[in-house]
């Protein structure tokens, strides 16, 4: 574990660094980011090892899910010089000649702690919103994928300056010993639980704090569908990475006159994926470890199996799991899954499908599958989410210009394209006044002057 006094000068460190004024140079920004993505392409085969080592993340989802994070950084190059460009603000006549402007800044010193499920994109990607708004950044992946850790410390050691970007590595302790040091933000993902502890060790500081959390993501699916399609759509996005997906469809609201055909549809979808035997698939992954296994298999016995249940707790595997005939009440409805089982409820109504999900935490995500527009808009107008996606599922994420993040429990503040620059930002309001004229109707002694004011103003 890293001592608390090194800690301490490592932030010192990065202190005096961004003192210098160098981070804020839009030069500086692009030249780094390009580094990064230097760094990211010529260590490719080992970010893959280690995700297979982690979590046997298929070479494919890896690709898609995590090293294709790149591509942010292409984004933010692109976009850098006018995000970082003074924005002109109307002023009212009163204020003439007055201009007013907004000029974003950086926020200094970061801190990102990250989660274990998407190891790597989960820190590189808050990452490039810091660096591309000029911060220095501390980063702290999680401790329980190991060996995303120790690759996420060497090559960031040997391409980047502690006092610009520094690796701790280290679990819980470690992550308290960096709370209590000052930064100037900290972006935190991972669950609604640590996330409350994260906040409130920022309070002390009166640290600002992104809260990227979990929760029940509900995936309702009307009867006006393309059965085959939803069902695709939905298997894939509860199945990959194992279910380990902050987004996944957590549980299915299914409309009851189509349950029947639409089960049979995500079993065979499956089966088209994974094989007769997912255990034998080259594509699907591991739950990380037997902790979260344990906790997992426990869910099992919470319903009907209709499809999967099988496990081997030697390899931490889960099979795709279905359970039909789910109570409300049932342990695998009272907390984020986060793995490979999809409990089914079946409702009558879509009153009842909005109903059962309001009568929970505001979710990150949630997915409605129906063709019919006014019950688009009603689920829209009805429900609260952090995300949207209509007959899809986690493909939201994928648009850059729509801010991720929670709502309520699931979280506060978004990222993402420019929503990252944003964060890592301080908008600084400008006013620039000149020498011109200077309009005494301010100044004492206001003597006559009230009636003025009142007619200007009409009130
Ligand atoms: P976690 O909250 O257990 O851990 C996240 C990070 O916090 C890790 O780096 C860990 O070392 C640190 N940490 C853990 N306990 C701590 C404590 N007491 N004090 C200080 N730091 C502590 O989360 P996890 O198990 O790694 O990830 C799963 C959760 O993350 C799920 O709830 C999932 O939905 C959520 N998640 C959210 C997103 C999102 O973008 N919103 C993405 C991925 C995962």
């Amino acid at each position: 574990m890293i001592a608390q006094l090194e800690v301490s000068n490592l932030v010192r460190q990065q202190r005096n660094f961004f003192s210098t004024g160098q981070t804020k140079d839009v030069s500086f920004r692009i030249e780094k980011l390009t580094l990064l993505k230097k760094t990211i392409l010529e260590n490719k085969e080992a970010i893959l090892n280690a995700l297979k080592s982690d979590l046997n993340k298929p070479r494919f989802e890896s690709y898609v899910t995590e090293l294709l994070v790149v591509k942010e950084i292409d984004y933010a190059i692109k976009h850098i010089k006018f995000w970082t460009k003074p924005k002109r603000v109307a002023t009212p006549l009163e204020q003439f000649p007055s201009s007013a402007l907004i000029y974003p800044e950086p926020r200094g010193i970061v801190l990102i702690v990250s989660p274990w499920n998407y190891p790597f994109n989960l820190m590189i990607s808050p990452l490039i919103g810091a660096l591309a708004a000029g911060n220095c950044a501390i980063l702290k992946p999680s401790e329980i994928a190991l060996h995303t850790s120790h690759l996420l410390a060497d090559i960031f050691k040997k391409n980047f300056d502690t006092a610009y970007i520094a690796v701790v590595e280290g679990g819980i302790e470690t992550s308290q010993q960096l709370l209590k040091e000052k930064f100037d933000r900290i972006f935190f993902t991972g669950s609604t639980a640590v996330g409350k502890i994260i906040m409130s060790a920022a309070a002390k500081h009166l640290t600002p704090v992104t809260l990227e959390l979990g929760g029940k993501t509900p995936c309702i699916v009307d009867a006006d569908v393309h059965i085959e399609r939803a069902a695709r759509r939905i298997a894939w996005g509860k199945f990959i990475n194992a279910g380990q997906t902050c987004v996944a469809p957590d549980y299915l609201l299914v409309d009851k006159i189509i349950k029947k055909d639409f089960l049979d549809s995500i079993k065979k979808c499956i089966q088209e994926f994974y094989g007769d035997n997912p255990a034998k698939s080259p594509d699907y992954a591991r739950i990380i470890n037997k902790r979260h296994f344990n906790r997992l298999a426990a869910f099992l016995n919470d319903g009907k199996i209709i499809a999967g249940g099988q496990t081997d707790v030697e390899n931490n595997y889960i099979a795709p799991t279905v359970i039909d005939n789910v109570s409300l009440n049932a342990p695998v409805m009272q907390e984020e899954i986060f793995g490979p089982i999809l409990p089914v409820i079946e409702y009558n109504d879509l009153t009842e499908a909005i109903s059962i999900v309001n009568e929970r935490p505001k979710p990150l995500a949630l997915y409605f599958f129906c063709k019919n527009k006014n019950h688009q808009e009603r689920v829209l107008r009805e429900t609260s989410s952090g995300g949207v996606c209509i007959n899809d599922t986690v493909m939201h994420l994928g648009v850059p210009d729509l801010p991720f993040g929670g709502v309520g429990d699931s979280g506060m503040g978004s990222y993402h394209g420019k929503a990252s620059f944003d964060i890592f930002s301080h908008q600084k309001s400008v006013l620039k006044n000149s020498f011109l004229m200077d309009i005494k109707l301010r100044y004492a002694p206001y003597e006559g002057k009230l009636n003025l004011i009142k007619r200007i103003f009409g009130i």
